[in-house]
């Protein structure tokens, strides 16, 4: 209940792109590397397959209820999150707000099974079930209960430019992964792996490519606040003289696989690039921290792309130098 007490319970579910978010982040979590993201907005029907973990019948009869985790066990593991997920919350709150129906077989296990969810989490069928390895979540009649809900929605046109948009973000963060993406039956685009984000860009920024980006990795020492040593930036620019955008839309923040909104540290970029572009352009720049999670408070926000850093201005000296270096190179 300590665990509970601390997690501040929020809206996570409010449109089509945070269930993809939250089911693509479940799957990234059980280390899949092919995710099949099916779509049928009509409908109101999301349907995310996987080949990753699994789950065991046990845990899948527990999966939907309040605050099941299988990711915290104790107060003191949440300053210690590696995975995407940790609150326990975005299956509960789907079976409030939709149908949830969840295939799954856990790679340990010659057998899957099928279960259905009732309103508040409960388990309500189960059947054995012939599937490969992975898990195959579907949302149906989402927000059925809760017109107000859907009708606060921006036009299904947009909603579904957040959705790609939200699985672009996933993939530069996570880019060793398919991606594919179906939208009433029809295959509507697909990711591809790349071993590395710069390598991943070209197809989300189609009009820069490869030789246009100079990418750079850096261990960074950990402030002495932490336990924690070994920290790293990934960071990724565009060279200035061969891309730059008309708007900051092309400034982003990731930190330990999310991408966040960061003011402070969008900032802290648009300063770096300051005496490399003129007055009225912006670099594009892919940044992600990876540092130890007792420098972060997820708590600001329930989507979680908002946070706290501590030491935020010592991270900010780092991004401005490890710019500095791509900088550097990118003019030899
Ligand atoms: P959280 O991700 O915060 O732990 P969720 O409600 O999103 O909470 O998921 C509850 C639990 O269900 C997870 O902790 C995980 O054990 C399991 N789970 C959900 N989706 C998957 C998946 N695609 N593959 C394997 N396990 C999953
Ligand atoms: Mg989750």
């Amino acid at each position: 209940t300590e665990v509970v007490y601390l997690i501040t319970a929020g809206e996570v579910i409010d449109s089509l792109a945070s269930v993809v978010r939250e089911l693509v982040e479940n799957s990234l979590d059980a280390g899949a590397t092919r995710i099949v993201i099916s779509l049928w907005p009509q409908q109101w029907r999301i349907r995310v397959a996987d080949n990753g973990c699994g789950l065991s019948l046990e845990d899948l009869q527990k999966a939907a209820t309040a605050h099941s985790t299988s990711k915290i066990h104790s107060s003191e593991d949440l300053w210690k999150i590696k995975s995407l997920g940790f609150r326990g919350e975005a299956l509960h709150s789907l079976t409030t707000l939709a149908d949830l129906e969840i295939f799954s077989r856990s790679t340990h296990s010659t057998e899957g099974w099928r279960v259905m969810y009732g309103n508040n989490g409960e388990v309500t069928q189960v059947d054995v079930a012939a599937i490969a390895p992975g898990t195959v979540v579907t949302v149906a009649n989402l927000f059925a209960n809760c017109p107000g809900r859907r009708q606060g929605l921006p036009p299904t046109a947009q909603q579904l430019k957040s959705v790609q948009g939200i699985i672009q973000q996933i993939a530069l963060c996570h880019p060793h992964v398919t991606y594919q993406v179906w939208q009433n039956d029809r295959e509507w685009f697909t990711i591809y792996p790349a071993p590395t984000v710069g390598k991943l860009i070209p197809q989300i920024l189609t009009q820069v490519r490869q030789g246009d980006l100079e990418e750079i990795n850096l261990p960074v020492p950990h402030p002495q606040s932490s336990t924690i040593t070994n920290s790293s930036l990934k960071v990724v620019i565009g060279l200035p003289d061969r891309c730059h955008r008309h708007r900051p839309d092309w400034v982003k923040v990731a930190i330990n696989g999310r991408i966040i909104n960061s003011p402070e540290l969008e900032q802290t970029i648009l300063s770096a690039f300051h005496r490399t572009l003129p007055r009225d352009r912006y670099p594009v720049c892919f940044l992600h921290l990876l540092i130890s999670p007792d420098q972060i408070n997820w708590n600001r926000n329930p989507a979680k792309t908002e946070i706290y850093l501590h030491e935020l201005t010592y991270w900010q000296e780092q991004i401005t130098q490890a710019i500095n270096q791509a900088l550097r190179l990118s003019e030899t």
